[in-house]
């Protein structure tokens, strides 16, 4: 327990910088367990405790009243917690040595000592600006803060906006695409990958990019941004690396953000390679006097076992605890992260949770496998099911659970979320086609997605459902065999493949060839998969192509296959 009392008062002095969702969760929960701490956060702008996560819905007036941001003021900190709030007061330097802060009153310029015994550091991430020609001009906005989205709404209310652009496509950029489009703004989206939702494997993020496209958002996909140019009406043009030019009343620039290390920097702590502050497990950094949460610090994958910073509001919060706890002398600590993230745009949810594919071949893993399934978020005959595109990566041939991620209409995060707390302990495909979940017609299924996410697992890890890869198609010398029916199979089909529908199999088996393999698909896999069983056991080589031509179309639309 850190029972330092102050050389300076004879309270322990424990100051926190950045009073929002890290700062401010670890000034309350210390409180709760220390009344007798002197707490103070000072935060360098106008509010403690605002909704980050709500500014892009303040622009788009789905939240029209500003005051709903602010969770909590500075008198509720100050009548509810003791704890004192200065805001507009920036700290500008950490004497460790002397354990002082430097800060400075930013409406009258007058710059102060504090000392502290304890130090506790949540200064967040900032919005990246690149050095391009043209990105600080008017009507250039990143979103951080509640002034920053009171300038935007501001903007486009005065200047009657039209058209605006979004250099960035995750997920600030996305979600600022929905709320502009809600402003009924005409949008484009310039991303600089090939795909919108970087987290994302790319057939996943294809589903949103068509319905970006069908609500009329355009995207301009693996093109970055070059300059910003102001017109004679003072209107913009954004200029993409590969010269296409973009006019827009407005620009939003979400292309990421930078953890905010200048301080603890200048103060000589420790730095990561990925550029946040390190800690330990309870969140104190290389001065044993100072923490630090949030988005300025590195944490540990638990899934790559890899230094990361996530910037996510969750984790934020959660080290804040953590970090009271410790100070507080418990042994708390925390466990590391997972990515677990959801974004709505425009009536469609995407969400995810543990590596995808291209972070597990980043991070060197091979021994694993995935499945591809687009079950109904509830009961097929109840009116109103709509699909979820899901994909579930788990390792070969422990089956543990290693990611997950989806996209649909409805029931979309309350899937992510099961499978992120299997996650959490440790779990495997097993739990998961074992786990009892809700279950009426309105809200899912006998067999729930996660269910069958986790069925089809173990059809594959006990080789009931040899899997075939749909990027060796180009080069397979397999017999490609589509088991819809005709009318379907002529409304669209993967080329090459004949049609045997699964309703002839069992009187027409016999002209397939039993000496090559048989790989098969049909609309969503599940047909493919009764085929399979059935020519298996009838001695035939079938291999099944996961999620079928639903997986097909999105692997094609991300240019995955051929
Ligand atoms: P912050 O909450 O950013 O707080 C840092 C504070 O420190 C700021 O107020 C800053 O002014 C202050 N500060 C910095 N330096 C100093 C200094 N030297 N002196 C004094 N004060 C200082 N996450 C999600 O999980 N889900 C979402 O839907 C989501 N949506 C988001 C939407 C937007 C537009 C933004 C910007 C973020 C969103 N996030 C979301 C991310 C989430 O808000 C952050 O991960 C979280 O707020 C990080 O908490 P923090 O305490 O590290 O930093």
């Amino acid at each position: 327990m850190n029972n330092d009392i102050s050389p300076h008062t004879a309270r322990r002095r424990v100051l926190v910088v950045g009073g929002v969702a890290g700062g401010a969760s670890c000034a309350a929960r210390l409180r709760r367990l220390d009344e007798s701490a002197e707490i103070v956060i000072f935060d360098r702008g106008p509010y403690v405790s605002f909704a980050n996560c709500g500014l892009p819905y303040y622009v788009g007036n789905i939240i029209a009243d500003e005051r709903k941001l602010l969770v909590a003021s500075s008198a509720t900190f100050r009548e509810r917690f003791n704890i004192a709030v200065h805001t507009e007061t920036e700290v500008t330097a950490i004497d460790r040595d002397a354990r002082r802060l430097t800060v400075r009153d930013l409406r009258t310029g007058t710059v102060r000592q504090e000392p502290y015994d304890v130090l506790v550091l949540s200064p967040g991430a900032a919005p990246i600006r690149p050095p391009l020609p043209g990105v600080d001009l008017p009507g250039v906005f990143a979103v951080r803060s509640i002034p920053d989205s009171r300038r935007i709404r501001a903007w486009i209310t005065d200047r009657n906006a039209k058209t605006a652009v979004v250099v960035g496509g995750g997920f600030i950029g996305l979600e600022m695409v929905e709320n502009l489009i809600h402003r009924e703004l005409s949008v484009s989206v310039l991303e600089k990958l090939s795909q919108v939702m970087p987290p994302l494997d790319p057939e996943m993020a294809a589903p949103l990019a068509q319905h970006l496209t069908a609500k009329g958002v355009r995207q301009h996909l693996g093109d970055g941004l070059a300059r910003i140019e102001e017109q004679v009406d003072a209107t913009l043009v954004v200029v993409s690396e590969r010269g296409t030019r973009l006019p827009a009343d407005l620009v939003i620039l979400a292309i990421g953000v930078r953890p905010e290390t200048g301080l603890a920097q200048a103060a000589g702590l420790r730095i990561g390679p990925r550029g946040g502050i390190v800690v330990d497990a309870q969140m104190r950094t290389s001065d044993a006097h100072i923490w630090a949460v949030g988005d300025v610090i590195e944490v540990q994958d638990v899934l790559t076992g890899q230094e990361t910073v996530l910037p996510l509001a969750g984790p934020a919060n959660r080290q804040g605890r953590v970090a009271a706890e410790a100070i507080a002398g418990r042994a708390t600590h925390f466990r590391g992260v997972q990515a677990t993230a959801v974004v709505g745009v425009l009536g469609l949810t995407v969400a995810s949770t543990g590596a995808s594919e291209k972070g597990l071949r980043r991070a060197g893993v091979a021994n694993f496998e995935k499945v591809y399934l687009h079950p109904g978020h509830h009961a097929a005959y109840y009116p109103g099911a709509q699909p979820i595109h899901l994909k579930l990566l788990f390792s070969v041939p422990d089956g543990r659970i290693l990611g997950a991620q989806a996209v649909g209409r409805e029931g979309v995060e309350k899937r992510i979320d099961v499978i992120a707390t299997a996650i959490q302990f440790n779990g495997t495909v097993h739990d998961l086609a074992a786990a009892e979940l809700c279950y009426a017609p309105q809200y899912g299924a006998a067999k729930d997605p996660v269910n069958l996410a986790g069925m089809l697992a173990e059809n594959v890890l006990n080789g009931d459902m040899p899997l075939a890869d749909w990027q060796q198609l180009a080069q397979m010398r397999a017999l490609l065999v589509d088991v819809r029916e005709p009318d379907e199979f002529a409304a669209g089909h993967v080329p090459g493949a004949i049609n045997l529908p699964l309703s002839q199999l069992r009187r027409r088996h016999a002209e397939l060839p039993k000496d090559r393999e048989i790989w098969i698909s049909c609309g969503v896999g599940q047909r493919a998969y009764y085929a399979t069983r059935f020519l298996a056991q009838h001695g035939y080589q079938p291999r099944n192509l996961s999620g079928g031509y639903a997986t097909y179309t999105a692997l094609k639309a991300a240019e995955m296959v051929p």
